[in-house]
């Protein structure tokens, strides 16, 4: 028996009032594959992946995340995802500790886990020694940490994160870098945006591009270069 994919869309579409942002997207993406979304702004990018986790109604179309229907049963597809948005937001009055414990309720974790769990995040994103000072006075970087500390408290099998890199200063990056990366090696399906080159390059096995609401080609890094290189399109320019 072939296991479900970590991600099966069919025909997704989204309309903001006129504006369909969304076009009809088919995407299919396998349990432990590390995928990049790429595309110009504005492309549907992010209404593809906000969707995907349940924070926006499709106007037409299914998603199945390992084979679970998320229109049908929201809670059960929540719960296998991580969601980073591009702008997380921390509630900067509480410790990286106190969020992690709150969010670790949310998703009805016992306190034991849960601080388990927080320690040994905050250790790996080498936030420890700032466990018990408010976010307030967190640098960008810093915050970027706690908010992606949240996301994976529930221990997810499927990661979605939307310009995780992007502000980041080098330090930091490559903490993320390195955390996603061992993630992927680990079996967790990974999906993210990026305009980084270098993390399309170096992090993602698979590449789709979206624009205008449309997934115009998939495909590895080098495959997409040929191909974009013909029709004379700059992958660079995405
Ligand atoms: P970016 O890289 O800038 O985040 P994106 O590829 O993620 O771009 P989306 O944010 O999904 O693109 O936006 C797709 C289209 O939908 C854009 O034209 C955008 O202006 C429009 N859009 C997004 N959110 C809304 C909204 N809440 N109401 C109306 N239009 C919206």
């Amino acid at each position: 028996n072939k296991p479900a994919p970590a991600l099966e869309i069919c025909g997704l579409r989204k309309s903001y009032g006129e504006k369909e942002a969304v076009k009809g997207i088919d995407l299919t993406i396998q349990p432990g594959e590390f995928y990049g979304l790429l595309g110009p702004n504005g492309a549907g990018k992010t209404t593809t992946l906000k969707m995907v986790v349940g924070l926006l109604n499709p106007s037409a179309g299914s998603i199945h995340v390992f084979g679970t229907d998320t229109a049908a049963d929201p809670v059960a597809a929540k719960r296998q995802i991580a969601w980073l948005p591009d702008e997380p937001m921390l509630y900067d009055k509480l410790t990286p500790v106190e969020y992690l414990e709150f969010v670790a309720g949310l998703w009805g974790i016992d306190a034991r886990t849960a601080t388990d769990r927080a320690e040994e995040l905050l250790t790996r994103l080498e936030l420890f020694d700032h466990r018990h000072e408010r976010c307030e006075g967190f640098s960008r970087g810093m915050k970027q940490k706690a908010a992606l500390a949240g996301a994976l408290i529930h221990d997810p099998r499927l990661l979605i994160l939307d310009e995780p890199l992007t502000g980041l200063d080098a330090a930091i990056a490559r903490q993320v870098k390195d955390l996603l990366a061992e993630r992927a090696r680990a079996g967790c399906t990974i999906i993210l945006t990026t305009h980084i080159m270098e993390v399309a390059e170096r992090l993602v096995d698979r590449i789709g591009i979206i624009q205008h609401g449309l997934l115009l080609a998939e495909g590895t890094l080098d495959e997409l270069r040929q191909r974009h290189g013909r029709d004379g399109a700059s992958l660079e320019d995405l």
